[in-house]
């Protein structure tokens, strides 16, 4: 039954995105690892549209490795502050630029070294891993969190850094070719389609299978309330 939902998810969503995805400049074809990784820290508890406005103004200042390396955290701070979190996100790229330039540019290649670099938190690391080191890694946030909770209906919401279970659906789901693609499309279903508060199941590429929707459908026939996720 779970690989029946797996693989009807991994389908559907691939198709759903490659008509509806949005488009980003990190996502671009021509963005740099080294831009697609950063634009994962600046994202972290960030909407995607205000990291998109200020994309250019960031990778104009540090364009590379090596400028990043250069950086002190005041300047970090600086550039971060119509972010918000500004202290907090400095502080991580400066160990970040620091760390490489202790390796003379060279990125991180394994678990030990990526948990010595300024990438601590499960969701940069498995970014990291997945646009670095090309290995299939979700990207679990919350939002990721809340689609396959409900698609699976698969328990309460625990914190994504603790629930074990939670980490391992995310990496059985992401076990395709496309892995980047499809890590993309979830995020993007759960901004535009399973909004935390109103999901549009109706329109939803999912709802054939997915058990929240399911449970909804019981709980008006019934009249038992579904608690929202
Ligand atoms: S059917 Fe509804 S609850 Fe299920 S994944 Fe789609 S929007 Fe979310």
């Amino acid at each position: 039954m779970k690989e029946v939902m797996i693989q009807f998810l991994q389908r559907q969503l691939l198709r759903w995105f490659d008509e509806n995805g949005r488009a980003f400049p990190w996502r671009d074809p021509s963005a740099s690892k080294y831009q697609q990784i950063l634009s994962e820290i600046l994202l972290q508890r960030t909407r995607a549209e205000t990291v998109a406005r200020y994309y250019d103004r960031f990778f104009a200042r540090y364009p590379d490795w090596k400028a990043l390396s250069r950086a002190t955290v005041e300047e970090l701070e600086e550039i971060m502050r119509p972010l918000g979190l500004y202290r907090h996100r400095a502080r991580r790229l400066f160990r970040l630029g620091q760390d490489l330039k202790r390796r003379r540019g060279r990125v991180p290649g394994t678990s030990d070294e990526l948990a010595d670099s300024g990438f601590a938190g499960l969701y940069a690391i498995n970014a990291f891993e997945l646009f670095a080191l090309r290995k299939r890694k979700p990207l679990l946030d919350v939002n990721m969190s809340r689609v396959l909770k409900r698609y699976f209906n698969a328990g309460e919401f625990m914190d994504v850094r603790r629930d074990k279970a939670l980490q391992a659906l995310a990496n059985d789901v992401i076990e395709v070719r496309r892995c980047k693609e499809l890590n993309w499309a979830i995020l993007d279903l759960a901004a535009l389609v399973c909004t935390r508060r109103s999901p549009s199941c109706g329109t939803c590429a999912l709802n054939p299978r997915c058990l929240y929707r399911q449970r909804g459908l019981e709980a008006r026939e019934t009249g038992v309330p579904l608690n929202d996720l």
